[in-house]
């Protein structure tokens, strides 16, 4: 074993805060194991994880069949860059558009150069298509979205913590409130340079916002009116997390949950990262048809280790496991019993105003003022409970466990959560 191993989470949260930036404010616990919907942490305490890497951890920690991929395929050959073909990229490629219906996918590595790439396009195709005037092309985008960190990305954010003094910013964005649809139609029949409209099905990082049912729908039809693409950024919400394949399909009549190529409210760009993978390694990936995609010529975008053959093999390993273990219908399932057992408890509850959510992507939204730290206090009793969750702005607790977790081990995690919010009563 090496002195890694035998660490102490003090010494590890002091080596942290010595030799690493601040840029995170982590819950005070320290892991070195995952398992399925289990991590350790170095004292070898047992917790089911309620964040999954943001909902990248869909699978399930250390899925041996992505993790298997991984390591062959590291074996094998890692990065070529695209300079040169490799023997996976092209076999992904072909995988994941009929996965999701769509024409072509261009790869990368993480969901911020994903939506820049997203941006890019959307550019693009308002030039070269729709035949914008250069350089006077407008994306619309919603307040209090969250879509990275990149400059570009946090031009069009409103949270002043990942804005200030990061100027100056890229101009081109429209911000409207979200799940307005008056709001979208109003600047759409106002601007005649608009090229797209990037939204989250869901706001995650907002605290869980879940748009009126018909939103997508209309937003989508309108955006079809205008000739202006309608961008979805999945990268938190697709994969199954909301208990559909995508969440933008949760929004149209289609029974299948599965489905992802319906035309009612299928995005014309679509932005998938975290899940991607499993949690293993770095995977994004921008899918669009050819009438968007073909905007994208040699040279004119890239990434060195986009595309790269141990990502390909891991993505497409990651996304047979959706399949084939159902993690759609499972998320649906547990999702509906997790919010029905909790609105069973905020019957009772004063600590708790309310909890909302799809899938297994819920929130709960916490009685006390935003800048309050009862959310942060509960997340250290839910830690020292035995479950690991993090607060999201101030009084909001989201919880998105693994979706391979069973009805047992969620009734038990409701226990958990209960009977810790019991003690904040
Ligand atoms: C996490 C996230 C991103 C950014 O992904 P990174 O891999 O952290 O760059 C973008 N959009 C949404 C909706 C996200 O949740």
């Amino acid at each position: 074993m090496s002195v890694l191993n035998t660490i102490s989470s003090k010494e590890a949260i002091d080596l942290e805060y010595n030799f690493g930036a601040h840029n995170y404010h982590p819950l005070p616990v320290v892991l070195n194991k995952g398992d399925g919907v289990f991590v350790w942490d170095v004292e070898g305490n047992k917790y089911y994880d309620f964040l999954s890497a943001y909902s990248s951890v869909n699978q399930g920690h250390c899925h041996p069949k992505i993790v298997n991929a991984m390591i062959d395929q590291a074996k094998t050959l890692t990065l070529t860059s695209r300079a040169f073909h490799n023997d996976q990229l092209g076999r992904y490629e072909q995988f994941i558009t009929s996965y999701f219906g769509f024409d072509k996918v261009l790869p990368m590595n993480t969901g911020a150069e994903a939506v820049e790439t997203a941006l890019k396009i959307a550019r693009r195709w308002g030039y070269e298509v729709k035949k914008l005037p250069i350089n006077k092309g407008k994306i619309i985008v919603c307040e209090n979205n969250f879509h990275g960190r990149t400059t570009t990305i946090i031009s069009f954010s409103n949270d002043p913590i990942a804005r200030d003094n990061f100027g100056p910013y890229t101009d081109g964005f429209i911000k409207i409130p979200y799940d307005d649809i008056n709001a979208l139609e109003i600047v759409l029949n106002k601007h005649d340079d608009i090229a797209g409209f990037l939204v989250e099905p869901i706001q995650g990082e907002a605290g869980v916002y879940v748009p009126a049912d018909d939103y997508l729908k209309n937003a989508k039809a309108l955006c079809v009116n205008h000739n202006v693409l309608f961008i979805a950024d999945e990268v938190q919400t697709g994969i199954a997390r909301t208990g559909r394949l995508l969440a933008s399909c949760g929004n149209c009549s289609c029974p299948n949950k599965d489905c992802s190529a319906t035309a009612e409210v299928k995005p014309d760009i679509l932005i998938l990262g975290k899940a991607l993978s499993g949690g293993v390694y770095p995977v994004s990936a921008v899918l669009a048809n050819n009438s968007i995609m073909n905007v994208i010529t040699p040279g004119s975008h890239g990434s060195t280790f986009g595309g790269n053959p141990i990502a390909a093999a891991v993505a497409v390993a990651a996304l047979e496991v959706v399949k084939e273990e159902q993690l759609t219908a499972n998320a649906d399932r547990l999702g509906k019993l997790f919010r029905a057992q909790l609105n069973n408890y905020i019957l009772s509850s004063s600590i708790v105003k309310l909890v909302r959510g799809k899938g297994l992507l819920n929130a709960i939204v916490i009685n006390d003022s935003e800048d309050s730290d009862t959310a942060w206090n509960i997340c250290l009793k839910l830690r020292d409970n035995g479950l690991l969750a993090k607060p999201t702005h101030g009084n909001i607790i989201r919880f998105a466990p693994p979706l391979v977790m069973t009805e047992e081990q969620l009734l038990d995690c409701v226990q958990i959560i209960v009977n810790t919010l019991k003690t904040f009563e």
